[in-house]
C-alpha cells in the first residue's frame, strides 16, 4: 500500500486553505482590482498581427530582452538597475522566498495586506511573521521593528499602496523600515498606475531594497506578467530559481507590443483614478457607510453588516470582495473595484437598495 496523503504532504500544506476565486457568473465584477476596459479594436488588430506570426513552435526567449527593453522605457527602470520578469509579481514573490527559504528563515509582512504574501512563505518553508498596522492602516514602527529585532527576517515585504486598505504608507516610515532590516525590503507596487509616488527612483539609495510591478492592475491581468528591479547583487541569485520559460512568447510578445502604446493603458488609468474619486464622493453620502482614501483602483469601506451587504449586493448581481472576518482591523469591511461609469452606478444603486432594505 502506497502512503496516504497525510503521511506524504507537508504539514503546512494540509493545513493551508486553497486560494479561493469565486465564480462571477453573469455578475458585474469588481472584486478583483481588474482594469475594466479592454484594448481599442485597432490595437487589437496590430496585435493579432503579430500572434499570427509568432513562432509557436520555438521555445521563448529566456531573456525576454525586447520585453525588457520595453519595459524599461515604459516603467522608467533607473539605468544600472537589472530587471527579472515573472509570470505575475506572484512568481516573483514565490522566486524570492524559493532564493532566501534557507532553515528557519523568516519573511515579515504587515497586516492587513495582500495574503499572497504568508502562503507563498508557507509553501517555500520559510516562517511568516506578520505584524499588525495601526488603527488608521498605517505603519507601526514601534512594533515593526520589535519583530525586525526579534525574528531578523531575510524578506519584508510592502504593499506600496497597500492591498486591501488602499493607502500609501509614510515614505520617511517605509525608509526607517527599509533601514532596519537585516535583509531585501521588497516594495510591491501592484497600484503604481493609480498613485502618485514609487520607490523605483530610490532604487541606489538603498542596498536592500527591490521594487516589484505588476502588469495586471494596469489592465493586462489576463497576460500574467510581473517585474522585480534592483540591484544585481540579488537579483542575479533570483535569477536563477526563476525556470528559464516563464515568460511565455504570447506574453513577451503582447505585453511589448502594447506597451509600445502605453498612453492607451494610462489613459484608462486616469478614466479609472476619476471614477475612483466619484465612488469615494458618492460611498460618504451614504448613511452608515464609512469610506477610505485609496491611491489604489479600489475603495475600502465599513458598513454595519458587512455580511449582509454583501449578501444583498450579491443578489442583485454585483461581486465584490467581503474582508469581514479576515481581520480584526478589517470587522465589517467591503471593498469594491473602480469600474467603468456604468458599473460603479449599478454598485451605488445596489449598494443603496441593499442598506435601505
Ligand atoms: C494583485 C496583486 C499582486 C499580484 O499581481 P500579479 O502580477 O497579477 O500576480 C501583487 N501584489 C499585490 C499587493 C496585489 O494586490
Amino acid at each position: 500500500m502506497p502512503k496516504t496523503p497525510d503521511e506524504i504532504i507537508r504539514d503546512e500544506i494540509r493545513a493551508l486553505a486553497a486560494y479561493h476565486v469565486p465564480d462571477p457568473g453573469g455578475m458585474v465584477k469588481l472584486d478583483a482590482m481588474e482594469n475594466p476596459y479592454r484594448l481599442p479594436p485597432e490595437l487589437c488588430g496590430t496585435i493579432a498581427a503579430r500572434v499570427a506570426s509568432a513562432a509557436l513552435n520555438r521555445y521563448p526567449d529566456p531573456g525576454a530582452r525586447e520585453l525588457k527593453t520595453r519595459l524599461r522605457e515604459a516603467m522608467q527602470i533607473p539605468a544600472g538597475m537589472e530587471l527579472v520578469l515573472g509570470n505575475g509579481s506572484d512568481e516573483l514573490i514565490q522566486m524570492l522566498a524559493l532564493a532566501a527559504a534557507k532553515p528557519g528563515a523568516m519573511m515579515l509582512g504587515v497586516e492587513p495586506s495582500f495574503v499572497m504574501f504568508r502562503m507563498i512563505a508557507t509553501c517555500a518553508g520559510m516562517g511568516y511573521v506578520g505584524v499588525t498596522l495601526n488603527q488608521d492602516f498605517t505603519l507601526d514602527l514601534a512594533r515593526i521593528s520589535e519583530a525586525i529585532e526579534l525574528h531578523q527576517p531575510a524578506l519584508i515585504f510592502i504593499a506600496y499602496p497597500n492591498n486591501p486598505t488602499g493607502n500609501l504608507f509614510d515614505a520617511n516610515a517605509m525608509a526607517r523600515v527599509i533601514e532596519a532590516a537585516p535583509g531585501i525590503v521588497v516594495v510591491d507596487e501592484a497600484y503604481h498606475a493609480f498613485a502618485g509616488a514609487s520607490f523605483l527612483p530610490r532604487l541606489a539609495e538603498f542596498p536592500n531594497l527591490l521594487v516589484m510591478r505588476t502588469v495586471s492592475k494596469l489592465g493586462l491581468a489576463g497576460l500574467r506578467l510581473g517585474l522585480l528591479a534592483g540591484h544585481g547583487a540579488w537579483l542575479s541569485h533570483v535569477d536563477k530559481v526563476r525556470l528559464p520559460y516563464n515568460v511565455n512568447v504570447l506574453t513577451q510578445l503582447v505585453a511589448a507590443e502594447v506597451l509600445l502604446h502605453r498612453d492607451v493603458l494610462e489613459a484608462q488609468a486616469a478614466a479609472i483614478r476619476a471614477e475612483r474619486a466619484r465612488v469615494l464622493a458618492e460611498l460618504r453620502r451614504l448613511r452608515g457607510v464609512e469610506a477610505y482614501v485609496s491611491d489604489a483602483n479600489f475603495i475600502l469601506f465599513r458598513v454595519d453588516r458587512a455580511d449582509q451587504a454583501f449578501s444583498g449586493l450579491k443578489q442583485r448581481g454585483i461581486l465584490i470582495k467581503n474582508l469581514n472576518g479576515t481581520h480584526p482591523l478589517l470587522a465589517d469591511c467591503l471593498r469594491v473595484t473602480v469600474g467603468t461609469p456604468d458599473e460603479n452606478a449599478q454598485f451605488l444603486s445596489a449598494l443603496t437598495a441593499t442598506l435601505d432594505s
